[in-house]
């Protein structure tokens, strides 16, 4: 693909829809109630099953049309990394300027983003999390341990985990209430039962897994990459206070599968590519099924910003993927080295990423330092955690010269405890 190619849509020079992007969604139209896998370019929304319908895709081996109607992409996704590379490519060459003329049959398949609402991308089977940013751990470490000892014994020969909750994966857009648990207040003798005060976001991105495997399989770290379908952002909303109280022995339970939100575009492993970037010099060596070649990292610039009701938004934290010390390639190779199976659909979190300067921090808990040093907003308000009706924004893209890759807003409101 040439990667100075421009399109015939219109599109803004900050848009993380450039036609070089070419993520997949699934929306609903709103007058219609029809649901289609869809794309975006700009501010277009793109229905593939229009173009689909109109002639397209039909060239490509073991496409389906049948799945560009369903409810999840899972079963698009399922016929395979040539097949939906191959209809990236072909919506790249239908839309690209030189081909204006030729294409405007397809301006059929155009929606306007007023017209449409983003559904949840992907039917999530199992979800994992992962603790992969070293300053992240190294910062919770310090907190809530040992300075000295920040980072556990074990962190830098596993990539460490835990397996999470699929039910409550919403897409952005939604608002969610906050949450009620056991707390143990540190000058207290007993727990006490209420709504969270220390609510806080995880700001992490996701991959989705795009090939299944069976029961015994282990995938290589040379391999991990075909069974990557595509990446979106990834908030991992955690209730500090009832995580410190439950977490031990067995890790983080009620503190958050109460809700987690993803960005609507999942935006593939090809259009990531141009900005992949060297990963960490990983000292001690780890163990041969942990070892990978290239430059496994990608360079994905992160914010996040915190909007109070009725006020404008603030950004409270630049971050970027490339920080992260464990790959994604390294992730998947130990999570099936056991021979633990994966399942298209199924959802890998990075883990908070955080970036060594403390304006990189990736959650409130760093950012206020536990709540010791509170953020002065925009609006002159302070916060240590996450307040009743705030909506926590994260966004993402990758840039270089010539092109900009993003994935749009991760986004979700926090109402009053039930
Ligand atoms: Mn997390």
């Amino acid at each position: 693909m040439n990667s100075l190619a421009k399109s015939w849509i219109s599109i803004s020079a900050d848009s993380d829809f450039s036609i070089q992007n070419i993520p997949f969604g699934i929306i609903k139209h709103l007058k219609t109630q029809h649901i289609s896998v869809s794309t975006r370019i700009g501010d277009t929304i793109v229905d593939l099953s229009v173009l689909a319908d109109l002639g397209a895709f039909s060239s490509i081996k073991g496409f389906d049309k049948s799945t560009l109607t369903n409810l999840y992409l899972n079963d698009f996704i399922a016929l395979g990394k040539t097949v939906t590379s191959a209809v990236r490519l072909e919506i790249i060459e239908l839309f690209k300027e030189s081909n204006k003329d030729i294409n405007q049959k397809y301006t059929a398949s155009f929606l306007q983003l007023k017209d449409v609402e983003n559904l949840l991308p992907v039917k999530v089977g199992d979800y994992t999390d992962f603790y992969s940013s070293i300053d992240h751990a190294t910062n919770i470490g310090t907190m809530i341990r040992d300075p000295k000892n920040a980072l556990m014994p074990n962190w830098k020969y596993i990539p460490v985990g835990y397996h999470g909750r699929g039910s409550s994966i919403c897409v952005s857009g939604h608002t969610f209430h906050r949450p009620k648990g056991q707390q143990k207040p540190a000058d207290s003798e007993f727990p006490t039962f209420g709504p969270s005060k220390l609510l806080d976001f995880e700001l992490e991105t996701a991959y989705i897994v795009g090939k299944s495997t069976t029961l015994g399989e282990s995938i290589s770290t040379e391999k991990a990459d075909d069974y990557i379908f595509g990446m979106v952002l990834f908030n991992d909303w955690s209730a500090r206070d009832i995580q410190t109280w439950e977490y031990i022995p067995l890790g983080p339970f009620l503190s958050k599968n109460f809700a987690s939100t993803i960005s609507a575009w999942v935006v593939t492993l090809d259009a990531l590519e141009p900005f992949r970037t060297k990963g960490y010099t990983q000292e001690p060596k780890v163990f041969p099924y942990l070892e990978y070649r290239g430059n496994k990292n990608i360079d994905i610039k992160l914010e996040v910003a915190i909007m109070p009701e009725n006020s404008s938004e603030t950004v409270i934290c630049n971050s970027n993927y490339k920080y992260m010390y464990w790959t994604m390639e390294q992730q998947l190779a130990h999570h099936t080295i056991n021979g633990c199976n994966v399942n298209i659909g199924d959802m890998m979190g990075s883990g908070t990423i955080s970036g060594p300067e403390p304006h990189e921090y990736g959650s409130m808990m760093e950012l206020s330092w536990k709540g010791t040093k509170p953020l002065k907003l925009n609006d002159g308000s302070e916060r240590k955690f996450i307040n009743d009706h705030d909506t926590v924004i994260l966004r993402g893209y990758c840039q270089n010269e010539n092109i900009r890759v993003g994935f749009g807003e991760c986004k979700a409101k926090v109402l009053p405890a039930n």
